[in-house]
This record gives C-alpha cells, structure tokens and sequence, in this order.
C-alpha cells in the first residue's frame, strides 16, 4: 500500500533529499498537489503574514515516520528531484528497499 496524502488524499512521492540537509535517509515522501489543502494554507498564511510567496507541503521521512512540514520557495520546487520509484512500502522502521533506483 503507497503512503497517502492526510491532507488531499493523492498519493505521496519519494524525492531525492539535497545532501546538505543533514537526515539520514536519502530521500523522503511528500505530498506534491498543488491543490493540496496543506499546501494552499501554507501559501496563504506565508503571503499574508510575511508577504513571501513560499509554503510548506506534507512530508514524512521514510526511516521514521515522522511528518514535518518541507518549506519550498515555489510550486515547481523540488519538484525536479522527485524519484520515479514507485513507494510500496508502508511508513515505518522497514527497509525501504531503494536500492536501483538511479541509474
Ligand atoms: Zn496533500
């Protein structure tokens, strides 16, 4: 079963972690709707309070299960590093098999 979205319901995707980021895993999923209400809320919230076009999608870290809120700069960002694997692993302590997924 693929790990969904709480927020909108759309399936989460794995994208590659930028190195400098210091976590443990090299990558993590995360909710990429744009219509997502966590996203737009975020976005709202950022523009309002601090005139700044950035927002926060959903994201969990694979190796524990935690979701924390990933701060992107723009709609496209990250966007590039999402993988193509295909996520058939629960969230949780397992192994997530991400072996082979680069060339
Ligand atoms: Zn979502």
């Amino acid at each position: 079963m693929s790990p969904k979205c709480p927020h909108c319901g759309e399936s989460l995707q794995a994208f590659a972690v930028p190195e400098e980021g210091g976590w443990d895993s090299s990558f993590h999923v995360a909710c990429f709707n744009d219509e997502c209400p966590y996203f737009v809320r975020g976005r709202r919230r950022m523009e309002d309070v601090y005139g700044v076009k950035v927002s926060y999608r959903y994201r969990i870290d694979p190796t524990t299960g935690q979701s924390s809120p990933l701060a992107v700069w723009s709609m496209d960002a990250l966007k590039d590093r999402i993988l193509d694997a295909e996520i058939t692993t629960d969230i949780g302590p397992a192994d997530p098999e991400s072996s082979g997924t680069t060339p």
